[in-house]
């Protein structure tokens, strides 16, 4: 492994001149930084427009024959003002001017949006003065969209290998033919974990506005403690209850590779932040969980017949109605005769009886039972394996708070335990949990 690090940095990060001033002292701080890959520029206060909803915003306008030039005119504005401040020399008009045509000529959606990140990317090229990589060369789409990553890993490494500092513009790349194609939103979290992976770094450095993950939602828990380290497997256990500040597809390629990744904040670059990697020493002075997460509007359905465990493929016809009107699972705990199956209620709604009817033909239940406004909490913990008691503590804290625990899973791992409960019992469940494991 090389000394190497690769820093991405968020929207927030690189929203106006002086966020690009922090970003640059970042930078030079650690000469092993030599990569770094920028977001488009984000809010600078509340109510702000990010660039890339402005960039959608032209597209969609374009597309209803509408007139565009006051959005773009905003977009270029940002740049503008930014390149000034700095007094960069970059020629920004020829490349804005480029972009405007391309949209007036009805550019593809992927297309626009990536002008946000790439423009950024040419600038902060500009003030570091290093050079600049297409990321539209170098990470490949295949026919269906999906990332081709070893191609992408070939391209990217060939391209780094000379070790000379490198921006690559986060969140896009391109079909095999060149036409651009973006990831999912907050994308060059993605983009910043391949170049990681690439360059074989020594740690992913992903500089944000938070200095770290939470051990709770502070909206429902009065300032939660910080997690100070994490595994790459407690997070994904996390992130998928919807607690990310990472985009969840950015956890892959640097997982796959052991490399750690570091959640820092441009506004308080001193704080450590949170570490994520492939394993993490127990710490006995640590608490057993190491985060609670969760998400609202599940849909659990609950199918229970005799001898149910004898019948061969009853799992199978019973999931195969959910595949069949493209319903994902989230959960399947079961019993000897019961089957549950938990599913986003949004998801589920609209095909609801055809998918029970399903079931009931395919294999003729003695009961189905749906239970509408669920919530699943994950309280995630590597410590748990360590520590007996772990769920009489959880139960206990659910029962005394009175909460009413409708489904429970423990994860085979023992790394987590998830609990279904009622949606209006949501808040109080992460209380009673964190109460129970951290404020004893
Ligand atoms: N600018 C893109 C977005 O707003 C991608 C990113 O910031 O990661 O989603």
């Amino acid at each position: 492994m090389s000394n190497k690090i690769v820093t991405k940095f968020g929207g927030s990060s690189l929203a106006d001149a002086g966020q690009f001033q922090k970003v640059k002292s970042i930078l030079l701080l650690d000469p092993n930084r030599q990569y770094v890959v920028p977001s488009a520029p984000g809010r600078r206060f509340k109510e702000d427009d990010k660039v890339t909803d402005l960039l959608y915003r032209c597209c969609r306008q374009v597309q209803a024959g509408e007139d565009f030039q006051d959005t773009f005119d905003l977009i270029a504005a940002r740049y503008m003002d930014i390149a000034e401040e700095l007094g960069l020399t970059v020629d920004l008009g020829a490349a804005l001017d480029e972009v405007n045509e391309r949209i007036a000529a009805g550019a593809n959606e992927d297309y626009c949006a990536s002008r946000g990140e790439y423009l950024n990317g040419l600038l902060l090229a500009d003030y570091m003065g290093w050079r600049f990589l297409d990321s539209a060369e170098v990470i490949k789409f295949d026919q269906n969209g999906l990332l081709d990553a070893e191609l992408t890993n070939r391209l990217m490494s060939e391209r780094l290998a000379d070790g000379i500092p490198t921006v690559v513009p986060g969140f896009f790349g391109s079909y095999y033919d060149g036409t651009v194609r973006t990831f999912s939103r907050g994308g060059s979290d993605i983009t910043g974990a391949i170049v990681a992976r690439a360059v074989n770094a020594a740690v992913y450095e992903n500089w944000t506005d938070v200095s770290g993950f939470l051990m709770a939602d502070p909206r429902i828990v009065d300032n939660p403690r910080e997690i100070s380290g994490i595994t790459y497997m407690e997070l994904r256990e996390l992130s998928y209850m919807g607690a990310s500040v990472l985009h969840e597809d950015a956890m892959f390629p640097v997982h796959k590779a052991g490399i750690p990744t570091n959640i820092r904040n441009t506004n308080n670059p001193t704080h450590p932040g949170t570490i994520i990697s492939l394993d993490l020493p127990y710490d006995e002075a640590h608490p057993t969980i190491t985060g609670i997460a969760g998400r609202k509007g599940f849909c659990v359905i609950s199918i229970a017949k005799a001898m149910m465990n004898t019948e061969l493929g009853f799992s199978r016809k019973v999931l195969s109605a959910f595949e069949r009107y493209g319903v994902s699972i989230e959960h399947l705990p079961t019993g000897i005769d019961t089957m549950c199956v938990v599913v986003a209620g949004d998801a589920f709604a609209p095909v609801k009886d055809k998918i029970i009817n399903r079931i009931v033909e395919a294999t003729n239940p003695d009961t189905i039972t749906v239970h509408d406004n669920m919530s699943i909490i994950a309280t995630v913990g590597r410590g748990m394996v360590h520590n007996c008691g772990t769920a009489a503590k959880l139960f206990g804290a659910m029962s005394k708070a009175g909460i009413n625990v409708r489904m429970i899973d423990q994860g085979s791992s023992e790394l987590s335990i998830i609990v279904g409960v009622d949606d209006k019992d949501y808040e109080a469940t992460i209380k009673a949990i964190y109460g129970a494991f951290v404020n004893q």
